[in-house]
């Protein structure tokens, strides 16, 4: 059925069952009757059974991760995972003291912050943030304008600065922790490269280029005597901050529109690492979004891939981020309006459009609580002119959408399950019942419970009901500001 349906004239009271049309009135009677006595859709049966994760299969997907750790431990591009080194050697320990500040610069909007710290006692004594959306211009203008618009900003937020709350040490420069959630090749804690812009942005000029020396000129030319003493992503920040609070904290790990996890790593266990003291402990990048074998690879996610900025790659991103999952039921939904009268005889063009659903559109299906899913109905109609008009229908899409966050939840638990016995390999912290935190961050994991349930059932499923009692899931929101700062007074030059 190829109809394409624009916009109907009266949006239907889902739920009550009225309608206004006569013609489509009938039409969906007639839908009703038939699919309450045919059950079966067979792009949904089938698509549940692809995206199904057993225990035995998610155990082949956690080893699949830690070998492809090891391979990029040993080697650069050994692996899907780049395992990239992030030269954080040394985690907040309490006792920072000093004014500092973290810029955060990963989306459309860039964030400020200034905390002054106070050692083990008085923590943060004050902080301040200001939150500023960056033009779109300057996503896709010139490297000199983007980064002259963030030296201003960070000017005038100095200038704001009030002289009994933060204080600067005589002699000192106000030192920076830089979070540039972009790819980063990093060269020291204090720069790196840009490997690739994402996320929308397309600033010429910088690939290849070190940013922490882009963002140094910009200052420089505009006389703010302030200097980069880290350079971090949100993962390390989120592990640094959160460590901060809680010395069991070994694992960040983001969820939002992406999904990067970061962890503590033996040096001695990492062979590409150059240095001749290989002792302690050192933070590692894993880029784990990379991963890309045994996922359970469905035709909806195909399409998507090939749909996509980058085909081919972060396949597991592309499953477990909420970028993608309501994509992915747009997909499915989209073919089982096809094939089957659930939706009525026509394809509304909405259902055709390319990232119409939301992550967030799911989770309210799935918080439908109403006897008539008419929620469900409400979140179809307005947002893919989607008429699920029998209550048949609407129970297919929140299982729908519960397949999906199920695959997505259950392969990110996976993938922390991964991280947590590579951890353990070296360590046997769990094993010798020490408490091991993984801290997390992101909108999808904050505001997705079932999401949060199916990846936490992972972590007894896999690592048993003992180990997984020392392991908690730490929800710890906004921290990686923090942990910038604290990166930037323990790599301080004073
Ligand atoms: P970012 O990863 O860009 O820093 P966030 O952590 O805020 O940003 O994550 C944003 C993503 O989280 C959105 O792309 C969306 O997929 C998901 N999200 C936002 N709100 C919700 C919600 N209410 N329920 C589920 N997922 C959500
Ligand atoms: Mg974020």
């Amino acid at each position: 059925m190829s109809l394409m349906f624009a916009s109907p004239v009266v949006t239907p009271t889902v739920g009550s069952f009225t309608f206004s049309s006569r013609r489509r009135s009938n039409y969906i009677v007639m839908s009703a009757v038939r699919s309450n006595s045919t059950s079966l859709c067979p792009v949904l049966t089938k698509f549940q059974k692809d995206c199904a994760t057993p225990t035995p299969y998610l155990r082949e997907v956690a080893n699949a991760i830690a070998n492809d750790m090891r391979a990029g431990l040993a080697v650069d591009g050994g692996g899907d995972l780049e395992m990239i080194l992030t030269y954080v050697d040394a985690l907040p320990s309490g006792n920072e003291e000093g004014l500092f500040y973290a810029l955060d610069l990963g989306g459309t909007n860039f964030r400020v912050r200034s905390v002054q710290l106070g050692g083990r006692e008085e923590r943060v004594v004050a902080t301040e943030s200001e939150q500023i959306s960056i033009p779109h211009k300057l996503m896709v203008g010139t490297s000199e304008e983007l980064f002259g618009f963030i030296a201003t900003k960070l000017a005038s937020f100095v200038a704001k600065e009030k002289p009994g709350r933060f204080r600067l040490e005589q002699g000192k420069k106000r030192e920076i922790g830089f979070t540039f959630s972009f790819p980063v090749k990093q060269t020291s804690i204090d720069s790196g490269t840009l490997i690739k812009w994402t996320k929308g942005f397309n600033v010429s000029g910088m690939e290849g280029k070190n940013v922490v020396a882009c963002l140094n000129e910009a200052m420089e030319a505009r006389g703010l005597d302030m200097r980069v003493s880290a350079l971090v992503n949100d993962g390390v920040g989120t592990l640094a901050g959160a460590r901060y609070w809680d010395e069991d904290v070994m694992v960040g790990v983001i969820l939002g529109t992406g999904t990067n996890a970061c962890y503590v790593e033996q040096k001695h266990a990492i062979p590409k690492l150059q240095s001749k003291s290989s002792s302690g402990i050192t933070i590692i990048n894993t880029e784990w979004g990379g991963f890309s074998k045994i996922l359970p690879w469905t035709i909806f996610d195909r399409e998507m891939d090939e749909k996509s900025l980058n085909p081919g790659e972060h396949l597991y991103e592309k499953m477990i981020s909420g970028m993608y999952l309501g994509e992915i039921v747009r997909r499915v939904l989209l073919q089982m309006c096809e094939t089957t009268d659930l939706f009525g005889q026509f394809v509304p063009v909405k259902l055709s459009t390319p990232f119409a659903l939301r992550t967030e559109h799911l989770c309210k299906i799935q918080e439908d609580n109403t006897d008539d899913l008419q929620i469900v109905g409400s979140v179809l109609y307005d947002n893919l002119e989607l008429e699920a008009t029998n209550l048949e229908a609407r129970r297919r899409v929140v299982e729908l959408c519960d397949t999906v966050v199920k695959r997505g939840g259950r392969l990110a638990g996976a993938g922390v399950v991964a991280l947590l016995e590579k951890i353990e390999e070296d360590t046997k912290r769990m094993s010798s019942g020490k408490r091991t935190v993984v801290a997390m961050d992101g909108a999808l994991y904050e505001k997705y419970p079932q999401y949060r349930e199916y990846m936490q059932d992972v972590l007894v499923e896999l690592l048993g009901h003992k180990l997984a009692s020392y392991v908690a899931i730490k929800h710890t929101k906004d921290v990686s500001g923090l942990g910038a700062a604290l990166l930037a007074a323990t790599n301080s030059i004073y």
